[in-house]
């Protein structure tokens, strides 16, 4: 330390002794040298802190009034004010803010915080996350990526209100491939309160806010085509991991396992395959669109009021959008689930679907409320994924109700727990796709249709599940409100619905051959 502080004297001196002239600050990276606006007072070189966090990506939040300045990575937070001669760091884990005391006041020049940036290493080093070095006069040197963000910041621990870290939450993983992606569960024994997930050049990383991992137990080395590797730290609080997947990656999901501590990550494979034929090209292109009219026959579905029964407005629309269809996109073909007044097993709708190459599933339904009439009212859409609100759950439950008709309603796995998620498994790598579409449709409801649009929700739905294809169900409105029932039953309300389903498939069609087309 001694000889740390002789050394800054002296180059100090030096350069109070032989001024030169310095306006810039040459911040050395792997990638190349970037140059900043510098000045040099009283031998102190200032550069503004925006300036820095542009330089190096930083995301910064900067009040133009104040002239205050806020640092942000994923663990910390860096504020400075002009005039000030401190730095306050602060854990985004903990919240409890440190103060970091600086031999000189920033200064503010043309609306910018100008930092004595030689002095400010230490915590800049914590948002950057990377070793730093200031070479005289005027050279920032960025090194190794840090191990430990807290390492060596002694200053940092005489707050008494930072929480050490007792023991390893995380114990250990288990991975899972499929034939979409792969999932993990990451064995907790502590509830993890939050986590955070960014992706960025074949890096998805993973933070677990206040708990630490057991290293050697959760980092491996190798595990397959999707996810090459996992790389595990404990920063401070908090636990990093970094999948470094391959190429085929496309989305991922976490959440927390049902029923315990556990976390569930799924990491899902593209949907177009990568080579480059044309039987791929044949393969994806979009030939076939699925509608399913829901129930039929024996399960008549929701009955509304003046006894109108779901089964024959969902008919209804299903022939009437087939009708344009094949009138309109004559090049792909039209399936339907029933075009007559039949009862057909959930299952089989989404075999029907599959041995079809179908490009897109759509189901048709309506909505009730047990009270009839009432004035509940409104298109909805939805996706497959675990219904978010207990309205959402009933409804999935209510349409999952009708496999009571069928012969061997055990058939259907319960979609709680964790079996939805391996089921909505096979549904993840479209869900890109379905949510495009489940836009697309809420946006020509509410433009076309008179009737309310209740946006686009998700739950579990047995007929989705089996649809291995991009998917929605959508609810065209309540046959228990008076007013929509009649809309629904007359033939100009029917088309109207199925000529703004038309319109969806339409925009969607485009967006999906453009994406095909980049991808393949
Ligand atoms: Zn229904």
């Amino acid at each position: 330390m001694k000889f740390k502080l002789i050394f800054l004297f002296f180059s100090l001196l030096t350069l109070a002794t032989f001024p030169q002239e310095i306006d810039e600050l040459l911040i050395v990276t792997d990638e190349g040298t970037i140059n900043i606006p510098a000045f040099l007072r009283e031998g102190t070189i200032y550069s503004s802190i925006v300036d820095f966090a542009e330089a190096l990506k930083i995301n910064f939040f900067a009040n133009e009034k104040t002239g205050k300045v806020e640092l942000k990575s994923n663990y910390m937070l860096l504020k400075s004010t002009p005039k000030n001669s401190f730095l306050i760091v602060t854990p985004r884990s903990t919240g409890v803010p440190k103060v970091y005391q600086l031999p000189t006041s920033s200064y503010l020049r043309n609306g910018e915080t100008y930092i004595p940036i030689a002095y400010c290493l230490d915590p800049l080093e914590m948002i950057v996350e990377k070793k730093l070095t200031f070479e005289t006069p005027n050279k920032f040197l960025l090194g190794e990526r840090l191990a430990s963000l807290f390492e060596g910041k002694d200053w940092f621990f005489d707050n008494p209100n930072l929480p050490p870290t007792i023991g390893y939450g995380i114990t250990g993983l288990t991975i899972n491939e499929k034939a979409n992606g792969t999932l993990i569960r990451i064995h907790s024994k502590t509830r993890i309160p939050s986590y955070y997930s960014s992706y960025e050049d074949g890096e998805l990383k993973i933070i677990f806010r206040k708990v630490n991992a057991e290293i050697e137990k959760v980092n491996k080395e190798k595990v397959g085509e999707l996810v090459k590797n996992i790389q595990t730290r404990n920063v401070g609080p908090d636990t990093e991991f970094i999948f470094n997947v391959g190429e085929q990656y496309s989305t991922n999901e976490v959440m927390n396992a049902p029923g315990g501590n556990d976390i569930l990550i799924t990491i899902h494979n593209k949907v177009f395959s990568y080579s480059n034929t044309k039987r791929n090209i044949d393969k994806w292109s979009f030939d076939a669109v699925v509608i399913d009219a829901g129930h039929g026959g024996k399960d008549p579905g929701a009955i509304g009021v003046d006894k109108i029964k779901e089964k024959e407005i969902t008919l209804a629309v299903a022939l009437k959008l087939g009708e344009i269809l094949k009138k309109e996109m004559p090049d792909v073909k039209t399936v339907y689930t029933r075009k007559d007044d039949n009862f057909i097993d959930l299952y089989k709708r989404g075999k029907i679907a599959n041995e079809n190459n179908g490009k897109l599933f759509i189901s048709i339904h309506c909505n009730v409320t047990k009270k009839k009439p009432s004035d509940a009212n409104g298109t909805e859409v939805y996706l497959l994924r675990p219904g978010r609100t207990t309205e959402a759950i009933e409804i999935a439950e209510t349409e999952n109700s009708v496999i009571e008709y069928e012969e061997n309603p055990d058939r259907y796995e319960k979609l709680t727990d964790e079996n939805f998620i391996l089921v909505s498994m096979a549904h993840s790598s479209y869900m890109k796709y379905s949510e495009k579409f489940a836009e697309l449709l809420d946006k020509e409801f509410a433009t076309n249709l008179k009737l309310n649009t209740r946006g686009v929700k998700q739950a579990g739905f047995y007929v989705l599940v089996g649809a291995s294809m991009p998917s929605v169900l959508i609810e065209t409105g309540f046959i228990s409100n008076k007013e929509e029932a009649k809309f629904l039953k007359s033939k100009k309300g029917q088309q109207q619905v199925a000529e703004s389903i038309f319109s969806a498939i339409k925009t969607y069609r485009s967006y999906y051959e453009k994406e095909m087309e980049a991808e393949l």
